[in-house]
Protein backbone atom coordinates (compact mmCIF):
# COMPACT_ATOMS: atom_id res chain seq x y z
CA UNK A 1 0.00 0.00 0.00
CA UNK A 2 1.60 3.48 -0.74
CA UNK A 3 1.63 6.19 2.09
CA UNK A 4 -1.48 8.02 2.77
CA UNK A 5 -1.44 11.29 0.81
CA UNK A 6 -0.99 14.48 3.56
CA UNK A 7 -3.31 18.02 3.04
CA UNK A 8 -2.37 20.66 4.94
CA UNK A 9 -3.87 24.00 6.02
CA UNK A 10 -3.99 26.61 3.46
CA UNK A 11 -2.57 29.97 4.75
CA UNK A 12 -1.63 33.21 2.33
CA UNK A 13 -2.18 32.09 -0.99
CA UNK A 14 -0.18 28.21 0.10
CA UNK A 15 -0.19 24.70 1.77
CA UNK A 16 2.16 25.15 5.24
CA UNK A 17 2.65 22.74 7.33
CA UNK A 18 1.75 22.60 11.15
CA UNK A 19 4.35 22.39 13.87
CA UNK A 20 2.65 19.98 16.11
CA UNK A 21 2.39 16.73 13.18
CA UNK A 22 -0.94 16.47 14.48
CA UNK A 23 -3.40 14.54 11.88
CA UNK A 24 -6.81 13.32 10.94
CA UNK A 25 -8.22 10.83 8.89
CA UNK A 26 -10.48 11.09 6.03
CA UNK A 27 -13.01 8.10 5.14
CA UNK A 28 -14.46 7.51 1.82
CA UNK A 29 -18.24 6.21 3.18
CA UNK A 30 -18.70 4.31 -0.02
CA UNK A 31 -15.86 2.21 0.81
CA UNK A 32 -15.33 2.87 4.57
CA UNK A 33 -10.98 2.86 3.85
CA UNK A 34 -9.07 5.98 4.92
CA UNK A 35 -8.57 8.35 1.74
CA UNK A 36 -5.68 10.46 3.25
CA UNK A 37 -4.91 12.60 6.36
CA UNK A 38 -5.00 16.36 6.96
CA UNK A 39 -2.60 18.40 9.41
CA UNK A 40 -4.74 19.44 12.51
CA UNK A 41 -4.61 23.00 12.22
CA UNK A 42 -2.38 24.08 15.75
CA UNK A 43 -1.91 27.18 17.32
CA UNK A 44 0.94 28.16 14.97
CA UNK A 45 -1.09 27.75 11.77
CA UNK A 46 -3.64 29.55 13.50
CA UNK A 47 -1.80 32.75 14.84
CA UNK A 48 -0.28 32.66 10.92
CA UNK A 49 -3.99 32.45 9.49
CA UNK A 50 -5.06 35.55 11.61
CA UNK A 51 -2.26 37.20 10.84
CA UNK A 52 -2.53 36.73 6.69
CA UNK A 53 -6.09 37.45 7.10
CA UNK A 54 -5.00 41.38 8.54
CA UNK A 55 -2.83 41.68 5.96
CA UNK A 56 -5.60 39.96 3.08
CA UNK A 57 -8.37 43.04 4.25
CA UNK A 58 -5.62 45.60 3.68
CA UNK A 59 -5.41 45.01 0.32
CA UNK A 60 -9.21 43.14 -0.85
CA UNK A 61 -11.14 45.84 1.29
CA UNK A 62 -9.03 48.58 -0.80
CA UNK A 63 -9.95 47.30 -4.13
CA UNK A 64 -12.45 49.09 -6.15
CA UNK A 65 -15.78 46.81 -6.50
CA UNK A 66 -15.52 46.19 -9.93
CA UNK A 67 -11.69 44.99 -9.47
CA UNK A 68 -13.21 42.44 -6.89
CA UNK A 69 -15.90 41.61 -9.13
CA UNK A 70 -13.54 40.86 -11.99
CA UNK A 71 -11.04 38.81 -9.85
CA UNK A 72 -14.23 36.59 -8.37
CA UNK A 73 -16.02 35.92 -12.16
CA UNK A 74 -12.80 34.86 -12.83
CA UNK A 75 -12.64 32.21 -9.79
CA UNK A 76 -16.07 31.32 -11.13
CA UNK A 77 -14.58 30.71 -14.69
CA UNK A 78 -12.22 28.09 -13.39
CA UNK A 79 -14.32 26.71 -10.98
CA UNK A 80 -16.87 25.94 -14.14
CA UNK A 81 -13.88 24.58 -15.99
CA UNK A 82 -12.38 22.55 -13.29
CA UNK A 83 -15.78 21.19 -12.41
CA UNK A 84 -15.71 17.28 -13.28
CA UNK A 85 -12.45 16.85 -11.53
CA UNK A 86 -13.99 19.10 -8.30
CA UNK A 87 -17.22 16.73 -8.02
CA UNK A 88 -14.93 13.82 -7.73
CA UNK A 89 -13.26 15.20 -5.08
CA UNK A 90 -16.55 15.61 -3.44
CA UNK A 91 -17.76 11.99 -4.64
CA UNK A 92 -15.33 10.78 -2.57
CA UNK A 93 -15.35 12.63 0.61
CA UNK A 94 -19.24 12.93 1.17
CA UNK A 95 -20.44 9.30 -0.59
CA UNK A 96 -23.14 11.54 -3.05
CA UNK A 97 -23.73 9.97 -6.26
CA UNK A 98 -21.21 11.48 -9.01
CA UNK A 99 -24.69 11.91 -11.07
CA UNK A 100 -25.58 15.02 -8.54
CA UNK A 101 -22.30 16.28 -7.78
CA UNK A 102 -21.28 16.74 -11.54
CA UNK A 103 -24.40 18.96 -12.05
CA UNK A 104 -25.40 20.48 -8.72
CA UNK A 105 -22.34 21.13 -6.23
CA UNK A 106 -19.70 22.93 -7.92
CA UNK A 107 -22.20 24.98 -10.90
CA UNK A 108 -24.61 25.95 -7.72
CA UNK A 109 -21.34 27.12 -5.72
CA UNK A 110 -19.85 29.09 -8.56
CA UNK A 111 -23.53 30.24 -9.10
CA UNK A 112 -23.21 31.89 -5.89
CA UNK A 113 -20.21 33.64 -6.59
CA UNK A 114 -21.01 34.95 -9.54
CA UNK A 115 -24.57 36.72 -8.70
CA UNK A 116 -22.38 38.41 -5.89
CA UNK A 117 -19.84 39.73 -7.75
CA UNK A 118 -22.41 40.63 -9.93
CA UNK A 119 -23.98 42.68 -6.98
CA UNK A 120 -20.60 44.12 -5.99
CA UNK A 121 -20.10 46.86 -7.68
CA UNK A 122 -24.03 47.99 -6.95
CA UNK A 123 -23.03 48.40 -2.78
CA UNK A 124 -24.07 51.75 -2.48
CA UNK A 125 -25.13 54.77 0.20
CA UNK A 126 -27.27 57.12 0.09
CA UNK A 127 -26.71 61.13 1.26
CA UNK A 128 -29.53 62.97 2.61
CA UNK A 129 -29.94 67.01 3.42
CA UNK A 130 -30.45 67.93 6.84
CA UNK A 131 -31.16 71.89 6.15
CA UNK A 132 -28.16 73.24 4.69
CA UNK A 133 -26.06 70.52 5.94
CA UNK A 134 -26.12 66.94 5.25
CA UNK A 135 -25.47 63.26 6.20
CA UNK A 136 -24.35 60.41 3.62
CA UNK A 137 -23.92 56.85 4.14
CA UNK A 138 -21.08 53.86 3.52
CA UNK A 139 -21.17 50.39 3.42
CA UNK A 140 -18.14 49.11 4.28
CA UNK A 141 -17.56 45.24 4.69
CA UNK A 142 -17.70 44.08 8.51
CA UNK A 143 -13.93 42.57 8.31
CA UNK A 144 -12.53 38.85 9.18
CA UNK A 145 -15.17 36.80 9.08
CA UNK A 146 -15.15 33.22 9.95
CA UNK A 147 -16.86 30.07 7.89
CA UNK A 148 -17.96 27.28 9.60
CA UNK A 149 -19.29 24.37 7.34
CA UNK A 150 -20.91 21.27 7.57
CA UNK A 151 -20.31 17.72 5.26
CA UNK A 152 -22.95 17.37 3.17
CA UNK A 153 -22.36 20.51 0.53
CA UNK A 154 -18.56 20.98 0.97
CA UNK A 155 -17.38 23.00 -1.28
CA UNK A 156 -21.33 24.89 -1.89
CA UNK A 157 -20.80 25.73 1.35
CA UNK A 158 -17.91 27.06 1.27
CA UNK A 159 -18.68 29.12 -1.71
CA UNK A 160 -22.06 30.24 -0.75
CA UNK A 161 -20.40 31.65 2.79
CA UNK A 162 -17.22 33.36 0.72
CA UNK A 163 -19.50 34.85 -2.16
CA UNK A 164 -20.68 37.56 -0.23
CA UNK A 165 -18.31 37.91 2.19
CA UNK A 166 -15.89 38.57 -0.74
CA UNK A 167 -17.84 40.54 -2.85
CA UNK A 168 -18.03 43.12 0.10
CA UNK A 169 -15.02 43.65 0.57
CA UNK A 170 -14.18 40.96 4.15
CA UNK A 171 -11.60 38.23 4.15
CA UNK A 172 -12.71 34.71 5.39
CA UNK A 173 -10.82 31.70 7.40
CA UNK A 174 -13.07 29.07 6.65
CA UNK A 175 -13.12 25.48 8.44
CA UNK A 176 -14.83 22.69 6.66
CA UNK A 177 -16.21 19.90 8.16
CA UNK A 178 -13.54 17.54 9.37
CA UNK A 179 -15.39 14.78 7.56
CA UNK A 180 -14.69 16.43 4.17
CA UNK A 181 -12.06 19.00 4.22
CA UNK A 182 -11.23 18.93 0.36
CA UNK A 183 -13.94 21.45 -1.18
CA UNK A 184 -12.79 23.89 0.62
CA UNK A 185 -8.89 23.65 0.19
CA UNK A 186 -9.84 23.67 -4.17
CA UNK A 187 -11.91 26.34 -3.63
CA UNK A 188 -8.69 27.92 -1.66
CA UNK A 189 -6.82 26.88 -4.93
CA UNK A 190 -9.35 28.53 -7.46
CA UNK A 191 -9.49 32.12 -5.70
CA UNK A 192 -5.43 31.90 -5.16
CA UNK A 193 -5.23 31.10 -9.36
CA UNK A 194 -8.21 33.63 -10.14
CA UNK A 195 -5.70 36.41 -8.67
CA UNK A 196 -7.63 36.38 -5.08
CA UNK A 197 -4.94 38.47 -3.04
CA UNK A 198 -3.69 36.31 -0.56
CA UNK A 199 -4.85 35.95 3.14
CA UNK A 200 -8.54 36.85 1.40
CA UNK A 201 -9.54 33.07 1.86
CA UNK A 202 -7.41 31.50 4.35
CA UNK A 203 -9.09 27.46 5.06
CA UNK A 204 -8.09 25.86 8.57
CA UNK A 205 -8.49 22.12 9.02
CA UNK A 206 -9.80 20.76 12.22
CA UNK A 207 -12.97 19.34 14.04
CA UNK A 208 -15.08 21.25 16.89
CA UNK A 209 -12.33 22.84 18.69
CA UNK A 210 -10.49 24.80 15.49
CA UNK A 211 -14.64 25.65 15.49
CA UNK A 212 -14.32 27.54 18.54
CA UNK A 213 -11.26 29.32 18.01
CA UNK A 214 -12.52 30.92 15.30
CA UNK A 215 -15.96 31.54 17.03
CA UNK A 216 -14.35 33.10 20.44
CA UNK A 217 -11.38 35.15 18.46
CA UNK A 218 -11.70 38.63 19.07
CA UNK A 219 -10.57 40.14 15.52
CA UNK A 220 -13.46 37.92 13.79
CA UNK A 221 -15.92 40.21 13.55
CA UNK A 222 -18.53 37.99 12.16
CA UNK A 223 -19.45 33.85 11.95
CA UNK A 224 -21.35 32.25 9.29
CA UNK A 225 -22.12 28.62 10.67
CA UNK A 226 -23.83 25.72 8.92
CA UNK A 227 -24.48 22.81 10.81
CA UNK A 228 -26.84 21.03 13.69
CA UNK A 229 -29.17 23.32 15.96
CA UNK A 230 -27.00 21.95 19.12
CA UNK A 231 -23.68 23.18 17.40
CA UNK A 232 -25.22 26.53 16.67
CA UNK A 233 -26.37 27.04 20.36
CA UNK A 234 -22.57 26.81 20.82
CA UNK A 235 -21.14 28.59 18.56
CA UNK A 236 -23.51 32.10 19.19
CA UNK A 237 -22.96 31.73 22.90
CA UNK A 238 -19.26 31.93 22.26
CA UNK A 239 -19.78 34.19 19.66
CA UNK A 240 -21.73 36.72 22.27
CA UNK A 241 -18.50 36.83 24.26
CA UNK A 242 -17.05 39.61 21.62
CA UNK A 243 -20.85 40.51 20.79
CA UNK A 244 -19.54 38.78 16.91
CA UNK A 245 -22.45 39.41 14.07
CA UNK A 246 -23.72 35.53 13.06
CA UNK A 247 -25.79 33.61 10.33
CA UNK A 248 -27.01 30.21 11.20
CA UNK A 249 -27.62 27.76 9.02
CA UNK A 250 -29.27 24.78 10.81
CA UNK A 251 -31.15 21.74 10.60
CA UNK A 252 -34.87 21.46 10.10
CA UNK A 253 -37.73 18.60 9.94
CA UNK A 254 -39.76 20.19 6.90
CA UNK A 255 -43.55 19.08 5.70
CA UNK A 256 -44.38 18.82 2.03
CA UNK A 257 -48.33 19.24 2.37
CA UNK A 258 -49.94 17.32 -0.93
CA UNK A 259 -53.65 18.01 -1.63
CA UNK A 260 -55.98 15.81 -3.63
CA UNK A 261 -55.99 18.05 -6.42
CA UNK A 262 -52.21 18.33 -6.82
CA UNK A 263 -50.81 16.12 -10.06
CA UNK A 264 -49.71 12.54 -7.99
CA UNK A 265 -46.93 11.74 -10.12
CA UNK A 266 -45.52 15.22 -9.40
CA UNK A 267 -45.60 15.38 -5.66
CA UNK A 268 -44.40 11.87 -5.49
CA UNK A 269 -40.91 12.74 -7.37
CA UNK A 270 -41.31 16.01 -5.06
CA UNK A 271 -41.08 13.29 -1.92
CA UNK A 272 -38.64 10.59 -3.25
CA UNK A 273 -35.95 14.39 -4.18
CA UNK A 274 -37.21 15.65 -0.23
CA UNK A 275 -36.01 12.54 0.98
CA UNK A 276 -33.77 10.60 -1.03
CA UNK A 277 -31.76 12.80 -2.78
CA UNK A 278 -27.75 12.93 -1.05
CA UNK A 279 -29.14 9.91 0.43
CA UNK A 280 -31.83 11.93 2.67
CA UNK A 281 -28.48 14.30 3.63
CA UNK A 282 -29.96 17.06 3.31
CA UNK A 283 -31.34 20.33 5.49
CA UNK A 284 -34.32 21.61 3.72
CA UNK A 285 -35.75 17.85 3.01
CA UNK A 286 -39.35 17.44 3.60
CA UNK A 287 -39.70 14.48 6.03
CA UNK A 288 -43.04 15.01 7.01
CA UNK A 289 -45.06 14.20 4.06
CA UNK A 290 -48.68 14.95 4.71
CA UNK A 291 -50.73 13.71 2.08
CA UNK A 292 -54.57 14.60 2.12
CA UNK A 293 -56.43 11.14 3.12
CA UNK A 294 -58.40 10.13 -0.22
CA UNK A 295 -55.33 10.21 -2.35
CA UNK A 296 -53.57 8.67 0.37
CA UNK A 297 -53.82 4.69 -1.15
CA UNK A 298 -53.20 5.69 -4.63
CA UNK A 299 -49.85 7.62 -2.84
CA UNK A 300 -48.37 5.25 -1.26
CA UNK A 301 -48.96 2.57 -4.01
CA UNK A 302 -46.82 4.49 -6.76
CA UNK A 303 -44.20 5.88 -4.10
CA UNK A 304 -42.98 2.50 -2.84
CA UNK A 305 -43.85 0.95 -6.40
CA UNK A 306 -41.00 4.20 -7.32
CA UNK A 307 -38.76 3.78 -4.83
CA UNK A 308 -38.22 0.41 -5.00
CA UNK A 309 -37.79 0.25 -9.07
CA UNK A 310 -36.37 3.44 -9.74
CA UNK A 311 -33.27 4.32 -7.20
CA UNK A 312 -30.14 2.81 -7.72
CA UNK A 313 -27.39 2.00 -5.40
CA UNK A 314 -23.83 1.73 -5.63
CA UNK A 315 -20.86 3.16 -6.06
CA UNK A 316 -21.13 6.78 -6.22
CA UNK A 317 -18.71 7.41 -8.90
CA UNK A 318 -20.82 4.99 -11.15
CA UNK A 319 -22.98 7.37 -13.29
CA UNK A 320 -25.70 5.05 -12.83
CA UNK A 321 -25.95 5.41 -9.62
CA UNK A 322 -28.69 7.91 -7.75
CA UNK A 323 -28.28 7.06 -4.85
CA UNK A 324 -24.75 6.79 -2.38
CA UNK A 325 -23.43 6.22 1.11
CA UNK A 326 -24.19 7.89 4.14
CA UNK A 327 -21.16 10.14 5.30
CA UNK A 328 -19.96 7.76 8.26
CA UNK A 329 -20.25 4.58 10.11
CA UNK A 330 -21.54 6.29 13.07
CA UNK A 331 -24.20 8.59 11.17
CA UNK A 332 -25.46 5.32 9.49
CA UNK A 333 -25.68 3.53 12.65
CA UNK A 334 -27.64 6.70 14.05
CA UNK A 335 -30.28 6.39 11.24
CA UNK A 336 -30.31 2.81 11.83
CA UNK A 337 -31.33 3.50 15.52
CA UNK A 338 -34.19 6.13 14.46
CA UNK A 339 -35.73 3.65 11.94
CA UNK A 340 -35.58 1.13 15.19
CA UNK A 341 -37.43 3.70 17.00
CA UNK A 342 -39.76 4.50 14.30
CA UNK A 343 -40.77 0.65 14.60
CA UNK A 344 -40.77 0.11 18.16
CA UNK A 345 -43.18 3.13 18.33
CA UNK A 346 -45.76 1.62 15.98
CA UNK A 347 -44.87 2.87 12.45
CA UNK A 348 -45.47 0.64 9.71
CA UNK A 349 -42.11 -0.03 7.93
CA UNK A 350 -43.86 0.40 4.17
CA UNK A 351 -39.76 -0.09 2.59
CA UNK A 352 -36.53 -0.18 3.10
CA UNK A 353 -35.18 0.00 7.22
CA UNK A 354 -31.71 -1.81 6.49
CA UNK A 355 -28.27 -0.97 5.78
CA UNK A 356 -27.36 -2.29 2.05
CA UNK A 357 -24.06 -3.82 0.81
CA UNK A 358 -24.10 -3.01 -3.07
CA UNK A 359 -21.63 -5.36 -5.03
CA UNK A 360 -19.72 -2.86 -6.15
CA UNK A 361 -19.09 -1.35 -2.04
CA UNK A 362 -19.86 -3.96 -0.01
CA UNK A 363 -17.98 -1.66 2.67
CA UNK A 364 -19.90 1.67 2.57
CA UNK A 365 -22.54 3.55 5.02
CA UNK A 366 -25.43 2.68 2.38
CA UNK A 367 -29.13 2.66 3.71
CA UNK A 368 -32.12 1.46 1.47
CA UNK A 369 -34.32 4.44 1.31
CA UNK A 370 -37.29 4.73 3.99
CA UNK A 371 -40.61 5.04 4.05
CA UNK A 372 -43.01 4.67 7.37
CA UNK A 373 -46.18 5.02 7.49
CA UNK A 374 -49.22 4.96 10.32
CA UNK A 375 -47.21 7.58 11.83
CA UNK A 376 -48.46 10.35 13.84
CA UNK A 377 -46.73 13.58 15.15
CA UNK A 378 -45.69 12.58 18.48
CA UNK A 379 -43.52 9.97 17.33
CA UNK A 380 -39.35 10.77 17.79
CA UNK A 381 -39.18 9.77 14.12
CA UNK A 382 -42.00 12.70 12.74
CA UNK A 383 -40.28 15.18 15.24
CA UNK A 384 -36.52 14.71 15.08
CA UNK A 385 -34.35 15.43 12.58
CA UNK A 386 -32.75 12.41 11.38
CA UNK A 387 -30.60 13.42 7.78
CA UNK A 388 -30.72 9.90 6.10
CA UNK A 389 -33.08 8.35 3.35
CA UNK A 390 -36.20 8.30 6.12
CA UNK A 391 -39.66 9.45 5.43
CA UNK A 392 -42.16 9.74 7.26
CA UNK A 393 -45.95 9.89 5.49
CA UNK A 394 -49.04 11.61 7.71
CA UNK A 395 -51.97 12.23 6.69
CA UNK A 396 -54.95 14.98 7.03
CA UNK A 397 -58.41 15.90 6.14
CA UNK A 398 -58.63 19.96 6.47
CA UNK A 399 -56.48 22.90 5.35
CA UNK A 400 -56.92 24.46 8.70
CA UNK A 401 -55.54 21.11 10.48
CA UNK A 402 -52.26 20.25 8.38
CA UNK A 403 -51.19 24.35 8.83
CA UNK A 404 -51.63 23.89 12.58
CA UNK A 405 -49.86 20.37 12.58
CA UNK A 406 -47.06 21.40 10.03
CA UNK A 407 -46.05 24.64 11.93
CA UNK A 408 -46.37 22.34 15.41
CA UNK A 409 -42.08 22.00 15.64
CA UNK A 410 -39.18 24.20 17.02
CA UNK A 411 -37.95 23.78 13.10
CA UNK A 412 -38.60 26.41 10.66
CA UNK A 413 -36.40 25.90 7.72
CA UNK A 414 -38.45 24.81 4.82
CA UNK A 415 -41.89 24.00 3.51
CA UNK A 416 -43.48 22.50 0.27
CA UNK A 417 -47.10 22.08 -0.82
CA UNK A 418 -48.59 20.54 -3.53
CA UNK A 419 -51.63 21.42 -5.00
CA UNK A 420 -53.63 22.58 -8.42
CA UNK A 421 -55.83 25.94 -6.67
CA UNK A 422 -53.35 28.76 -6.84
CA UNK A 423 -55.10 30.31 -4.28
CA UNK A 424 -54.59 27.37 -1.64
CA UNK A 425 -51.38 27.00 -2.46
CA UNK A 426 -50.22 30.88 -1.66
CA UNK A 427 -52.82 30.87 1.48
CA UNK A 428 -51.01 27.91 3.05
CA UNK A 429 -47.41 28.79 2.27
CA UNK A 430 -48.36 32.31 3.86
CA UNK A 431 -49.07 30.59 7.12
CA UNK A 432 -45.88 28.43 7.25
CA UNK A 433 -44.07 29.04 9.86
CA UNK A 434 -40.29 28.40 7.59
CA UNK A 435 -37.89 30.10 5.34
CA UNK A 436 -37.36 28.60 2.35
CA UNK A 437 -40.79 27.64 0.97
CA UNK A 438 -41.73 25.89 -2.45
CA UNK A 439 -45.34 25.69 -4.47
CA UNK A 440 -45.41 23.11 -6.87
CA UNK A 441 -42.13 22.32 -6.84
CA UNK A 442 -39.08 21.01 -4.21
CA UNK A 443 -35.60 21.91 -3.35
CA UNK A 444 -34.62 24.27 -5.80
CA UNK A 445 -32.23 27.24 -4.62
CA UNK A 446 -30.57 29.43 -7.21
CA UNK A 447 -28.42 32.10 -6.04
CA UNK A 448 -30.73 34.53 -6.91
CA UNK A 449 -33.46 33.31 -4.07
CA UNK A 450 -32.41 33.82 -0.27
CA UNK A 451 -32.24 30.52 2.26
CA UNK A 452 -32.53 30.33 5.82
CA UNK A 453 -34.44 29.24 8.42
CA UNK A 454 -37.41 30.79 11.14
CA UNK A 455 -37.59 29.47 14.25
CA UNK A 456 -34.88 27.59 15.53
CA UNK A 457 -33.30 26.62 11.97
CA UNK A 458 -31.74 29.56 11.82
CA UNK A 459 -30.59 33.46 12.28
CA UNK A 460 -30.05 35.15 8.81
CA UNK A 461 -29.78 34.11 5.21
CA UNK A 462 -27.17 33.24 2.19
CA UNK A 463 -27.53 34.17 -0.85
CA UNK A 464 -30.04 36.57 -2.72
CA UNK A 465 -29.27 40.05 -2.14
CA UNK A 466 -30.69 40.24 1.64
CA UNK A 467 -27.34 38.72 2.26
CA UNK A 468 -25.09 41.64 1.32
CA UNK A 469 -26.59 43.92 4.32
CA UNK A 470 -25.36 40.99 6.34
CA UNK A 471 -21.89 41.47 5.30
CA UNK A 472 -21.37 45.11 5.34
CA UNK A 473 -22.19 47.75 7.97
CA UNK A 474 -23.46 51.24 7.99
CA UNK A 475 -21.48 53.72 8.33
CA UNK A 476 -23.22 57.72 8.76
CA UNK A 477 -21.28 60.75 7.79
CA UNK A 478 -23.04 63.79 8.83
CA UNK A 479 -21.60 66.84 7.32
CA UNK A 480 -21.53 70.34 8.63
CA UNK A 481 -22.06 72.89 6.12
CA UNK A 482 -22.27 75.93 8.50
CA UNK A 483 -20.31 77.75 11.81
CA UNK A 484 -21.78 75.30 14.49
CA UNK A 485 -24.26 76.79 16.32
CA UNK A 486 -22.97 76.23 20.30
CA UNK A 487 -23.86 77.38 23.42
CA UNK A 488 -20.42 77.67 24.97
P1 LIG B 1 -22.24 19.79 13.09
O1 LIG B 1 -23.00 20.81 13.84
O2 LIG B 1 -21.85 18.54 13.77
O3 LIG B 1 -20.86 20.42 12.55
C1 LIG B 1 -20.84 21.57 11.73
C2 LIG B 1 -19.47 22.23 11.82
O4 LIG B 1 -19.30 22.76 13.13
C3 LIG B 1 -18.30 21.30 11.60
O5 LIG B 1 -17.34 21.97 10.81
C4 LIG B 1 -17.76 21.06 13.00
O6 LIG B 1 -16.38 20.75 13.04
C5 LIG B 1 -18.02 22.42 13.63
N1 LIG B 1 -18.10 22.44 15.09
C6 LIG B 1 -18.41 21.45 15.94
N2 LIG B 1 -18.41 21.90 17.22
C7 LIG B 1 -18.11 23.23 17.16
C8 LIG B 1 -17.97 24.26 18.14
N3 LIG B 1 -18.15 24.03 19.45
N4 LIG B 1 -17.66 25.51 17.72
C9 LIG B 1 -17.51 25.78 16.41
N5 LIG B 1 -17.62 24.84 15.44
C10 LIG B 1 -17.92 23.58 15.80
O7 LIG B 1 -23.09 19.50 11.78
P2 LIG B 1 -22.82 18.40 10.64
O8 LIG B 1 -23.10 17.06 11.23
O9 LIG B 1 -21.49 18.66 10.02
O10 LIG B 1 -23.92 18.77 9.56
C11 LIG B 1 -25.24 18.30 9.56
C12 LIG B 1 -26.18 19.37 10.06
O11 LIG B 1 -26.04 20.55 9.27
C13 LIG B 1 -27.65 18.99 9.95
O12 LIG B 1 -28.31 19.37 11.13
C14 LIG B 1 -28.14 19.83 8.78
O13 LIG B 1 -29.52 20.10 8.81
C15 LIG B 1 -27.31 21.06 8.91
N6 LIG B 1 -27.23 21.79 7.64
C16 LIG B 1 -27.93 22.96 7.49
C17 LIG B 1 -27.89 23.66 6.28
C18 LIG B 1 -28.66 24.94 6.09
O14 LIG B 1 -28.37 25.67 5.15
N7 LIG B 1 -29.62 25.27 6.92
C19 LIG B 1 -27.14 23.15 5.22
C20 LIG B 1 -26.44 21.96 5.40
C21 LIG B 1 -26.49 21.28 6.61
Amino acid sequence: MPPLVVYQNYVHGQYVSNSTGETFEVINPATGQVSYLVETADADIQQSAMASAKSGFAIWSKLTPIERSRILLKAVELLREQNDELAEVEVLDTGKPWQEASVVDVVTGADSIEFFAGLAPSIEGNQQPIGDDFYYTRREPLGICAGIGAWNYPLQIACWKAAPALACGNVMIFKPSEETPRGAMRLAEVFTQAGVPDGVFNVLQGDGRVGAWLTEHEDIAKVSFTGEVGTGKKVMAAAAGSLKDVTMELGGKSPLIIFNDADIENAISAAMLGNFYTQGEICTNGTRVFVQKDIYPRFIERLVERTEQNIICGNPMNPETNFGALISKSHQQKVLDYIEIGKSEGATLLTGGTALQPENCPNGYFIAPTIFTDCNDEMTIAKEEIFGPVMTVLTFESEEEVVRRANNTQLGLAAGVFTQDISRAHRIIHQMQAGICWINAYGASPAEMPVGGYKMSGIGRENGSETLKAYTQIKAVYVGMQPLDSPF
